[in-house]
């Protein structure tokens, strides 16, 4: 607030300046051509109201107009950056259940083809050594690989070995899928969305690029048609944060999970409620949720004790990779910088793209602050 504050008041006195030198300039001129000399200056002693209302007199008569210009300019900026960052912290894309919330956002995302652009098939923040995590250019790590790296990463802390039935739980357009299937041959994949426009992106990716045992279908998480003991590896990547129940989630992948598999999440989380999240927590947890159509975050902690109250899923571990994965979130900022053409030219865009770019903001100083960390479970 304070930085765009001194830059619209920053921008009057520049204005208010260069009008009052525009004005002045010829009279100097004058005075310099002809050796004309000022006028002696008499002091005199004014009661002070007499001061403040010759001051306003002056303000508004012609040769103050300048000083009344800057004066209402600063105002207007000012106020209209207030109103601006004000609608922008107003979260506008609040979950709901009944309306499939989830479902038409990813839809829209999906049809108008700028996350795709942008992420490439996948919906997930990236990996980052530690020489990588400097923007603008993050070592030179690029921005998609950083996601392909992510999923190696998030294979490694599985521990699945060869697995022959794969279930992908909230699988977007099928990215990490299609990966799998791509290497384990000899695996069946299966990738579950709830948004329809997904479910025919994803599809038709994978014929596309030849894969055959990747599959994509219409199913909710919460609620699977599949039978117990059905898979033996069951990943979700960034799905539980639309989860409005959390428990049923994970009891509903460990229904499915055969005994011996082995289950894998990697999900936004919010810090443990101890200490009391501060108003400033409060408020930007609560954008955080509504922006995304997000219901609610849990806490790493939670998820383990989830987990473990399953009575099926044992040797639960878990750790926090915000430090591997924040520098993704301004990363994708700065992919649209470098190549800003495919919004640019699309003005429908404009609005929804500066509303994500504030998100990717908040959310990168939401993890950098602590009140978010990045859960992987397993
Ligand atoms: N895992 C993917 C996509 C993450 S985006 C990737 O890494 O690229 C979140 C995904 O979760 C979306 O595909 C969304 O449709 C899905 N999702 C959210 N709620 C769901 C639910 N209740 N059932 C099934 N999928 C869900």
């Amino acid at each position: 607030y304070l930085c765009l504050m001194r830059l619209s008041v920053g921008l009057a006195l520049l204005v208010a300046s260069t009008e009052a030198y525009t004005r002045c300039a010829p009279a100097l001129l004058r005075v310099q051509r002809h050796g004309a000399s000022p006028p002696p200056l008499v002091l005199r002693s004014t009661p002070p109201l007499a001061s403040v209302a010759a001051a306003a007199t002056a303000l508004v008569s012609a040769p103050s107009r300048p000083v009344l210009n800057a004066v209402l300019l600063a105002s207007t900026v000012s106020a209209l950056v207030l109103w601006l960052v004000r609608v922008l912290n107003t979260p506008s894309r609040v979950y709901d259940r009944a309306a499939n919330s989830v479902g038409r956002e990813y839809d829209a995302w999906t049809s108008e083809g700028i996350l795709e652009y942008y992420w490439g098939e996948h919906i997930h923040l990236g990996y980052y050594e530690e020489g990588q995590r400097k923007g603008p250019f993050y070592g030179g790590k690029d921005f998609i690989q950083a996601k392909y790296d992510f999923i190696d990463r998030m294979l490694d802390f599985s521990k699945a070995a060869e697995p022959a039935n794969v279930l992908d739980v909230g699988c977007g357009i099928g990215g990490t899928s299609r990966y799998l299937a791509k290497k384990f041959p000899q695996a069946s994949v299966t990738g579950i969305t709830i948004s329809p426009e997904q479910q025919q992106r994803a599809t038709s990716l994978a014929a596309e690029r030849g894969i055959p045992n990747a599959k994509f279908e219409l199913v909710d998480a919460l609620n699977m048609k599949f039978a117990d003991n059905t898979f033996d590896f069951v990943w979700a990547c960034e799905s539980g944060e639309h989860m409005p129940d959390k428990e049923k989630y994970v009891q509903e992948m460990a229904r499915v999970l055969k005994p011996g598999g082995r289950v894998v999440i990697a999900t936004w989380c919010q810090r443990e409620e101890t200490p009391e999240f501060t108003p400033s927590e409060r408020k930007t947890l609560d954008y955080l949720y509504g922006e995304w159509t997000h219901p609610y975050f849990i806490s790493i902690d939670e998820y383990a004790r989830i987990m473990q109250r399953t009575g099926v899923l044992e040797q639960v571990a878990t750790d926090d990779w915000a430090a591997q994965t924040i520098p993704a979130w301004r990363h994708s900022v700065w992919v649209g910088v470098w190549d800003p053409w495919p919004v640019a030219r699309r003005p429908r865009l404009w609005w929804k793209t500066i509303r994500d770019a504030w998100c990717l903001e908040v959310m990168h100083r939401a993890f950098t602050g602590g009140v978010m960390q990045y859960g992987m479970m397993t």
